[in-house]
């Protein structure tokens, strides 16, 4: 018999045995974005039986640049060729669409399409015997602990389930952080618009950065197999306007050809990461962006999402087998491995933004600055490895033109 169908097979025996009112999964995943499916596949590969739950239809749409770092295959032992849409080898930066900059990156950016990125993981905790319900909205949490056995319901639109741990990885706007207590998280809340138009490709190798059109965030253009993803971000405020963003997008769309007026468009708020915080409640953590763990400075969320998801599900199963620390210690290590780095990329978009083409003449012109964000995205080196040289830059910058 193969092995995935006895996985299967025991999962299935576990639960019946289980059951009492409704079956009883060892964890219920709210949300499938790399933090939740990234969650559910860990979990499961362990032996455990996971619920995974997601509200849209998969596969689902979720605006997004969708630049990926590679490291990501470093946790999986399954191969992420089919759904890297394309590999970007060279970037180009413009300040107010003049005279571009090109840089050729040590190693190759993924660029993904989401909705076939994210459906692909979750696939594959599918594989190792997760559940999935899509289609299947978190209505509302219970904690219930009756003769010592300790709980959580959830109540969806198909249904109640029952979890003795929760994974909340619905998102920096989805309703669990609150449902579970955590009141106003630790966020500076920033937005991005983009429009995916399809067409052929021109120089497919090449991921363009435009940083004058835009105060305190960026233009990008991101290409993929067959089409592009051009959006605009703010970083450095509360979340903006659509219409503040729409404007340099399309004028930035329109420098390759691409209509953006005539384009839908998709705007998504962005959690960014504003401080460490607790994570942790009873049976209960919250993952993914729902953490607010996006990077200040790029507005990465994807490598730290799945990164989240990866140590929830460890932190969940330390506790099955009887570490009643395991999940405080979820949040201690991600103040340790992405809280520190935060702090300091905030310290650096802080520098960076507050005289951004001083920043972009000083920092971009200089192929090692790429080079050396390059090898952060990749998880070669650590902010830690370059800010103190970077601030230098950035401030003797500041202090030539004084
Ligand atoms: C325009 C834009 C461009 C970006 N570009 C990049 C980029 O190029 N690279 C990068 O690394 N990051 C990028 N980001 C950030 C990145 O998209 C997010 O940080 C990432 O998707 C977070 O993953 P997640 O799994 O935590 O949440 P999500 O991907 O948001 O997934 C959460 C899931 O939970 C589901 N959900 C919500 N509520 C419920 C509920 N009540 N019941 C059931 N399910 C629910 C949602 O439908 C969703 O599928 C970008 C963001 C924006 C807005």
């Amino acid at each position: 018999m193969p092995n995935e169908i006895r996985r299967r097979g025991e999962i299935e025996r576990k639960l019946i045995r289980n059951f009492k009112l409704m079956p009883l999964y060892d964890c219920i995943v709210v949300g499938a974005g790399p933090a939740g499916a990234s969650a559910a596949y860990h979990l499961s590969k362990k032996g455990h039986t996971v619920l995974l739950l997601e509200k849209a239809a998969l596969p689902r749409y979720k605006p997004c640049g969708g630049g990926v770092s590679p490291q990501v295959a470093k946790w999986f032992d399954f191969d992420f060729e089919p759904v890297i849409s394309q590999k970007v080898t060279r970037a180009r930066y413009t300040w107010n669409l003049g005279e571009a900059i090109e840089v050729d990156l040590q190693a190759p950016i993924w660029m993904v399409r989401r909705n076939e990125f994210d459906h692909y993981l979750v696939q594959q905790a599918q594989k190792q015997g997760a559940r999935l319900l899509d289609q299947t909205k978190a209505m509302g949490v219970k904690f219930v602990s009756e003769s010592g056995k300790a709980r959580w319901q959830v109540a969806t639109s198909g249904g109640a389930f029952e979890g003795s741990y929760l994974i909340a990885a619905d998102g920096g706007r989805g309703p669990m952080a609150k449902w579970l207590g955590f009141g106003d998280r630790k966020a500076s809340i920033a937005g991005a618009i983009e429009i995916e138009p399809k067409g052929t490709v021109e120089n497919s190798h090449v991921v363009h950065f435009e940083f004058g059109l835009l105060k305190n965030g960026y233009v990008w253009n991101f290409p993929k197999r067959d089409g592009y993803s051009i959006g605009s971000g703010v970083f450095r405020t509360d979340r903006r306007k659509g219409k503040d963003l729409v404007a340099p997008m399309a004028e930035y769309a329109s420098a390759f050809g691409v209509d953006g007026d005539a384009e839908p468009k998709f705007g998504h708020p962005v959690y960014i990461w504003n401080g460490n915080q607790r994570l942790h409640t009873q049976h209960a953590v919250l993952a993914g962006e729902a953490a607010c763990v996006v990077d200040p400075l790029t507005a990465e969320g994807i490598r730290p999402s799945i990164f989240t998801g990866i140590k929830a599900a460890e932190a969940v199963s330390d506790a099955i087998a009887g570490n009643r620390s395991a999940l405080a210690e979820y949040t201690d290590i991600i103040a340790e491995e992405i809280g520190h780095e935060m702090k300091l990329a905030t310290r650096l978009a802080k520098a960076f933004y507050a005289a951004p083409h001083l920043s972009y003449r000083t920092i971009m012109q200089q192929p090692s600055a790429t080079w050396a964000m390059a090898r952060i995205f990749a998880g070669e080196v650590k902010y830690a490895d370059m800010v103190q040289k970077a601030l230098r830059r950035l401030s003797g910058g500041l202090l030539a033109k004084s």
